[in-house]
């Protein structure tokens, strides 16, 4: 009979961790097990950072961006110390089943947790990356893309007023799902990811061509992490070969903010249950996601070690609409 279990956000923020929380501690109170929030991730684990949440703590909550808990990285989660230290804590707040919500570090974290403590612990996607194998999409994924969209559309109108080129970065360090979506979404005319090796100068000729065309505006979509460099080297590359008037927009930080969209409430609802249920019928190791419309649980490794594959039939839909 689980009677306590306790709830972080670990890693990069995305918005829906507020939504994930509520599902637990809500789903958690119909089971009449109480919730544990652990502050600031495993940093929070560690320094005994908790805060009782019942279902009224979480109101009001279902549409704000951030997290509650706050988040935070924490080097020591990854020292044997820090490990033997967060499993004492977890035996000290008399919790039963732990649920994470983040990304494949604070998997990895969990793991390691499990391991040492035996503790049970159910892991939730919370990312606005969608870097995981064994969910469709990520918390977070969907808000970020519309942001980063409904940026480009307002780019868009100045790009189109003064006929320029604009790139436009949006995150992704290590993969371009955002911004393939958003390439797409927003109607860029080209769209670099890192795992598509970039052509410089296939780029310029094809921006070219387009303006011979008759295209007096352009943006070009890139992913942080993109091979060719940021959207600013490869602004500084390309650029000055065109003959037109380019400038360059890093979105940042902006994409992990605001109101989550209803896309992702409805995914955090359903997953911050679905890790409740799985705790008390007795899972762990496993992160819940969700995979065309069912709830599947994925090994912890599995999700980090088989590679989410970038759907690159987008990329020829997107050249042949931006033609
Ligand atoms: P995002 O994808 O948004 O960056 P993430 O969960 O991958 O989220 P990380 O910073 O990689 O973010 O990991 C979050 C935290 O998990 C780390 O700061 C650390 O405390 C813990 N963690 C990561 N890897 C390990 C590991 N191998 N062992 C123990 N703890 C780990």
């Amino acid at each position: 009979m689980m009677k306590r279990i306790g709830v972080l956000t670990s890693g990069g923020d995305g918005p829906g961790m507020n939504a994930a929380i509520r599902a637990v501690v809500r789903t958690a109170a119909s089971y009449e097990i109480d919730v544990l929030g652990i502050r600031r991730g495993y940093a929070g684990l560690l320094d005994e950072e908790t805060v009782h949440l019942g279902p009224r703590t979480v109101a009001n909550l279902i549409h704000r961006g951030g997290t509650l808990l706050g988040t935070a990285r924490c080097e020591e989660m990854k020292t044997a110390a820090g490990l033997r230290k967060a499993a004492d804590n977890i035996g000290k707040f008399g919790i039963d089943g732990l649920i994470v919500i983040g990304g494949d570090g604070t998997f990895r974290g969990a793991q390691e947790l499990a391991d040492v403590s035996g503790v049970r612990v159910i892991g939730v996607p919370g990312t606005i990356d969608n870097d995981l194998w064994g969910t469709d999409a990520t918390i977070g994924f969907d808000s970020a893309v519309n942001t980063a969209v409904e940026a480009i559309d307002r780019i868009r109108d100045t790009a189109e007023a003064h006929e320029r080129l604009f790139f436009v970065e949006v995150m992704g360090r290590t993969r371009g799902f955002i911004a393939l979506s958003v390439g797409v979404a927003g109607g860029a005319e080209d769209i670099l990811v890192p795992e598509v090796r970039t052509d410089l100068e296939a780029l310029s000729a094809s921006i070219r061509e387009r303006m011979a065309a008759g295209k007096r505006a352009s943006i070009v979509v890139v992913a942080e992490g993109d091979d060719a460099g940021r959207a600013f080297d490869i602004a500084e590359k390309l650029g000055h070969g065109l003959v037109m008037d380019f400038r360059v927009c890093v979105l940042g930080h902006i994409q992990r903010g605001g109101a989550p969209s209803a896309q992702d409430r409805l995914l955090a609802s359903k997953l911050g249950a679905a890790a409740v249920r799985a705790l008390v019928e007795g899972r762990t190791g496993v992160m819940v996601g969700l995979i065309s419309a069912k709830v599947v649980e994925t090994p912890f490794e599995e999700t980090w070690v088989t590679d989410k594959r970038l759907d690159t039939e987008l990329l020829y839909l997107m050249k042949v609409l931006a033609r």
